[in-house]
């Protein structure tokens, strides 16, 4: 029996476990931190049992604990369907998280720009450019009811000595005609004869060769009706030797002579 307790004795002082780890209730030891975890990675800690000598180790989870900055834009966010990004850092592990930033759901348009006039008829064309992203559109310009389209000039009316003509043009809406005068025609006239001799007691006919469009004779008119008299015909009369200019005086005021004499 004493020898027996002896070698009890001899197997504690050694510290060699004499009881297999199969059947050791375990009498665990504190746990010492091999690597402390931190906000980023785990950790690991460690037991022994103080009976069996069995180490036991268990991972520490990583606290999450960071320390983050402020979040900085890395990707500008678009119009509409282009987003962006932001990133930030843990200044204790370094770690980075990112996040998406919505892109902006309207593009930012700048006024509309006319680059084709409208009229009162036809669409025009107008642009405006997105301000953030560049984008183009376009449309058609609305109407303009004050700009017309007006033809060219056309004479309606053709002028003569005596009256003016009168020209139009028009826009095909038909909201606008503008007229405008054409002057009268400058009046000319021209006699068959520029000189006639005739005998006295005879008779003679002038007439009219030439004359500006619209105008007409006013009258016949002699310098010497003592010498040759004219009818409104135009039809002299030869009445005593001498000299006479008969005068034909047209509406318009235009004149002819023709210097008679008379033998
Ligand atoms: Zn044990
Ligand atoms: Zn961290
Ligand atoms: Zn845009
Ligand atoms: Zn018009």
């Amino acid at each position: 029996m004493k020898k027996k307790l002896l070698l009890l004795s001899a197997f504690v002082l050694l510290n060699i476990p004499f009881i297999s780890h199969a059947e050791c209730m375990h009498d665990w030891g504190d746990y010492r931190i091999i690597e402390a975890a931190t906000c980023g990675e785990s950790g690991e800690k460690e037991r022994y049992c103080k009976l069996c000598n069995e180490r036991e180790s268990v991972i520490i989870p990583a606290t999450n604990n960071h320390k983050w900055s402020d979040w900085v834009v890395t990707i500008q966010p678009g119009c509409v369907d282009s987003s962006g990004e932001e990133q930030r850092r843990c200044s204790s592990c370094g770690g980075t998280e990112e996040r998406t930033i919505q892109p902006y759901p309207r593009h930012d348009w700048s006024e509309w720009t006319i680059t084709e006039k409208s009229t009162c008829g036809d669409y025009g064309w107008m642009e405006r450019v997105c301000k953030r992203c560049g984008e183009k559109d376009s449309d058609f310009a609305p109407l303009d009811p004050s700009n017309h389209v007006l033809s060219e000039w056309e004479t309606v009316e053709d002028p003569t000595a005596l009256y003016e003509g009168t020209q139009e043009r028009s826009c095909d809406c038909g909201l606008i005609c503008e007229e405008r005068p054409i002057p009268k025609l400058k009046a000319k006239v021209k006699l068959s004869k520029s000189k006639i001799s005739i005998k006295s007691g005879k008779s003679a006919k002038i007439r009219v060769k030439q004359k500006t469009r619209g105008d007409y004779i006013k009258k016949w008119k002699s310098s010497n009706k003592n010498i040759v008299s004219v009818t409104s015909s135009g039809k002299l009369k030869a009445l005593k030797k001498g000299t006479a200019t008969i005068t034909v005086i047209m509406e318009s005021n235009a004149k002819a002579k023709c210097k008679v004499t008379v033998k």
